[in-house]
């Protein structure tokens, strides 16, 4: 019998991707379109239900249409000893805060009116298929984890550097949830006192301080009285510091000094062996790790030799699916 498969949904604000996934983290097929957000949550569980048709109908491993984005097969096509036969659920990573335990999206910033919805029952009773809810930085964490760079490291943090931060804890080679199931929101761990606002309700968040959006907001900030280009894009700050502009410059060590900080920090809650840095602004590569280890270096403590490895992601922009999958797909065979 062929191995199972399953598939992975990464539900953003913005736009939904999925994809068929096999038991190693390879992705045999995949699609994307954008979230039609703003027509609440019934349209959009339509959608992903006919997205999880139109890839179990995809043709059998071995004649995917490459990277298509688009799979318009007529019903009944690839089917047989195809991924219809092999997919045995879907794992679906949204925005949180979740409710795990009933399977509801709780609330999300991202998904504006969505509230209290009951959505792995509603995809579940619309697919047929058993599907395991998950908060899309945890699912990305828990495909570094099974899939690229943290492979074999039963013990990972993952910060996913974005327009915010995001997180995810594996323990034991399992997500770290917590009571509220909100564990590992590092985005929101306080690095500087009544420092900046976050939208969250506290001061002093990391995000407010390493994410993408900061560091333009902080240069934009610095720049207000030269001439000159203003960076529009993490990218162009990471470019132009790399260049010798002063401003950049500073603003991207600092901020890889409060990721040093947050390291240090995420080593002595969790004492893992690896912490994975992915989302946007590790595309940077070595001018991101070289100076967060640097900062780490200096900062960690000398009482012991336990720091966990600092390393850039490797799935990219796939993470989330490829966890999202590897999450409803059991260890065995
Ligand atoms: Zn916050």
């Amino acid at each position: 019998m062929n191995p199972p498969l399953a598939i992975g949904i990464d539900l953003g604000g913005t736009n939904i991707k999925a994809a068929v996934v096999d038991r190693d983290g390879n992705i045999l097929h995949r699609h994307e379109q954008p979230t039609a957000a703003a027509r609440g949550p019934g349209p959009v569980l339509d959608d992903l239900a006919d997205i999880v048709r139109r890839l179990s109908s995809s043709p059998p491993q071995g004649v995917s249409p490459g990277d298509s984005k688009h799979l318009p097969l007529p019903p009944g096509e690839g089917r047989g000893e195809g991924t219809i036969d092999r997919v045995i659920g879907i794992g679906l990573a949204t925005p949180g805060p979740l409710d795990l335990r009933e399977g509801r999206i709780v609330l999300t910033a991202n998904l504006p009116g969505w509230k209290d919805v009951p959505i792995r029952n509603a995809l579940r009773e619309k697919t047929g298929l058993p599907v395991t809810l998950e908060n899309d930085a945890n699912a990305a964490a828990f495909g570094e984890y099974r899939a690229g760079a943290g492979r074999g490291d039963d013990h990972l943090v993952m910060l996913t550097l974005g327009t915010g931060v995001g997180a995810g804890v594996i323990l034991n080679g399992r997500i770290l949830h917590g009571h509220f199931d909100n564990a590992a929101e590092l985005g929101h761990m306080i690095v500087v006192v009544d420092g900046l606002p976050c939208p969250c309700g506290q001061r002093g968040c990391l995000e407010q301080y390493a994410s993408a959006n900061a560091i333009v907001r902080r240069v934009a900030d610095l720049n207000r009285d030269r001439y000159g280009a203003v960076p529009r894009s993490a990218e162009d700050v990471a470019k132009a510091a790399a260049d010798g502009d002063s401003i950049c410059e500073r603003v991207w060590d600092e901020a890889c000094l409060y990721l040093a900080i947050a390291c240090v920090n995420i080593q002595h809650v969790y004492n893992p062996s690896k912490i994975v840095l992915g989302g946007g602004l590790s595309n940077a590569g070595a001018q991101l790790l070289d100076r967060v280890n640097a900062h780490f270096r200096k900062h960690t403590w000398s009482l012991h030799a336990d720091a966990p490895e600092i390393v850039l992601a490797q799935l990219g922009p796939d993470a989330g699916v490829i966890g999202a999958a590897m999450l409803a797909m059991p260890l065995i065979a």
